[in-house]
């Protein structure tokens, strides 16, 4: 006998509920995706400033294929999609004593970089690391990032005590980061990796050195065009498979049948589904789509870093796709992030320049430099000052003149009033503690049957790749349960 359709409703357009919604509708289910804002993309967004598109979130992708396993079951891959670029060099690392290190793609030519800028010895000392890294990848990635979730007893099974040495879990990556490494400025490029899920070096487990591995040897890469060219083609994929788009439409609630979710609400319309695909941040899922309901879920988790945004019209000379430019005292900013909750009296300034790392447009006179300065989550004050030390830093660097306008700026506030729930967290979840992988949600609620989670605060956690893995196990957990897999 035939099975009727399966109706699912998927809660948010960023990366999580793109790809699930395309998974779910190749794979025969009917799907309408409900958005509160009036596009899709959600932290991957994009403001249009003087008729010149800019990115407002993510500029920097990593493991594209992710994005070909989330994509799989519409028979397409990521280079169907967007091509990738190569920026050369990817990434220019300065300090304060003018120390100033080109970064690129490939690892060796990024190991010659670090022999001509900071001798035979930090190059050894880099060439070693990447190797432990690329271990702990090896070991950790089929484990924590690709499964469709962690199972803390596998992890210690007899089959998996052999890799625990290379996953190193027992201690911080920093102290993992001090033990191997002497070079003072190498010390900071790799510390700084743990920002890229929001944590602590000092905290987060030295597995999560193998995002060194990840972004070093790996590569990060541009979308040529930008990364708002990435969400046109997820939306127009989504489109042509079926999925019915419902843009400016917040959900209001989840809608159950004793602990069975049979759809949503929306501005008093409801709409009846075989199942929730939630998207939104956990933490607007618990308290406002189905407060007290969401069981199954683990313990709150730290959230991730949130940081200060801003778009500089530079006139001045930019080299690198990605400039990160580091204080005097790096290792204080995550005193100040994390222990003092307030941001960085000298912070570490990113500047990434979507012409250079994209190939994207550009005024006649001046190009985009989107600014970051990281923040705690959470964090509600003014932030006149950073966009102030931004301006000073960057000028200094020769990369934005004195009267270079700032014509967008967006604070950690103005981030967790846009995104319900996060706190501002760019990333959902921390990974500081050795347990944080663990206790992150899963992608399929047992508590409540109907309702998958699909987005950076659920597993495998934040940044686009993994929340393309999050859309595809939330996708294939909705699939298995109908029995339609
Ligand atoms: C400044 C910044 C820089 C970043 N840099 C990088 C980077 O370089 N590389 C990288 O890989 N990642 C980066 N990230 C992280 C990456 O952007 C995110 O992890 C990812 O885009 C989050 O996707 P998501 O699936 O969690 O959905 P989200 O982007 O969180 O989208 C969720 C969607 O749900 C919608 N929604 C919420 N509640 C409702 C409701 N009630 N009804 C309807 N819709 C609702 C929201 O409007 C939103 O569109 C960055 C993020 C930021 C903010």
């Amino acid at each position: 006998m035939n099975q009727p359709t399966l109706q699912v409703a998927v809660v948010g357009a960023g990366l999580g509920g793109l790809c699930a919604a395309i998974s779910l509708a190749s794979r025969g289910a009917n799907v309408d995706l409900f958005e509160a804002a009036p596009v899709a993309g959600g932290k991957a967004g994009t403001v249009c400033i003087d008729g010149v598109h800019v990115d407002t979130g993510p500029s920097l992708l990593t493991l594209p294929e992710a994005f070909d396993a989330a994509l799989a079951p519409a028979g397409v891959t990521l280079a169907d999609l967007v091509t990738l670029v190569r920026p050369d060099p990817a990434f220019c690392y300065r300090w304060p004593d003018g120390v100033e290190l080109p970064v690129f793609i490939e690892a060796e030519r990024t190991l010659q970089s670090v022999r001509r800028v900071l001798g035979d010895s930090a190059r050894a000392q880099l060439a070693d690391f990447l190797a432990y890294a690329a271990r702990a990848w090896e070991i950790g990635a089929p484990r924590f990032i690709f499964a469709p979730g962690v199972d803390l007893t596998e992890l210690f099974s007899p089959r998996a005590l052999a890799g625990l040495a290379a996953l190193d879990p027992f201690r911080t990556m920093e102290a993992a980061i001090t033990n191997r490494v002497r070079e003072p400025h190498l010390r900071d490029l790799l510390r700084r990796y743990a920002t890229y899920n929001g944590s602590h070096p000092g905290r987060a487990p030295a597995t999560l050195n193998c995002i060194a591995h990840v972004e070093l040897a790996l590569g990060g890469f541009g979308v040529q065009g930008g990364i708002h060219v990435l969400i046109d083609a997820l939306v127009a994929l989504a489109r042509q498979r079926g999925v019915t788009f419902h843009l400016g439409t917040p959900v209001t609630r989840l809608r159950t049948a004793g602990r069975r979710i049979v759809g949503l609400e929306v501005e008093g319309a409801t709409h009846d589904a075989d199942a929730v695909i939630c998207n939104a941040d956990v933490g607007h899922l618990t308290a406002t789509l189905l407060p007290g309901g969401a069981s199954g879920l683990p313990a709150t988790v730290e959230p991730s870093l949130s940081g200060w945004t801003g778009i500089f019209r530079a006139s001045g000379t930019v080299t690198a796709a990605h400039t990160v430019l580091f204080p005097a005292n790096y290792p204080e900013e995550f005193t100040d992030l994390f222990e003092r909750r307030r941001p960085p009296a000298d912070p570490t300034v990113y500047a990434s320049a979507p012409a250079v790392a994209h190939g994207g447009d550009r005024w006649s006179d001046a190009q985009p430099l989107f600014t970051m300065i990281n923040a705690p989550a959470g964090w509600n004050g003014t932030c006149d000052e950073l966009a102030a030390l931004a301006r000073a830093r960057l000028m200094a660097a020769g990369m934005i003149a004195e009267a270079d306008p700032l014509p967008w700026t967006r604070t950690p506030r103005e981030l967790a009033a846009r995104f319900p729930g996060s706190q501002g967290a760019i990333y959902g979840s921390s990974s500081n503690g050795m347990f944080a992988a663990f206790k992150r949600p899963p992608n399929r609620l047992s508590g409540v049957p109907g309702l998958y989670l699909a987005s950076g605060s659920a597993h495998p956690g934040g940044g686009m790749p993994l929340c393309a893995l999050s859309g595809k196990n939330a996708a294939d957990a909705c699939l298995a349960d109908a029995g339609r897999r």
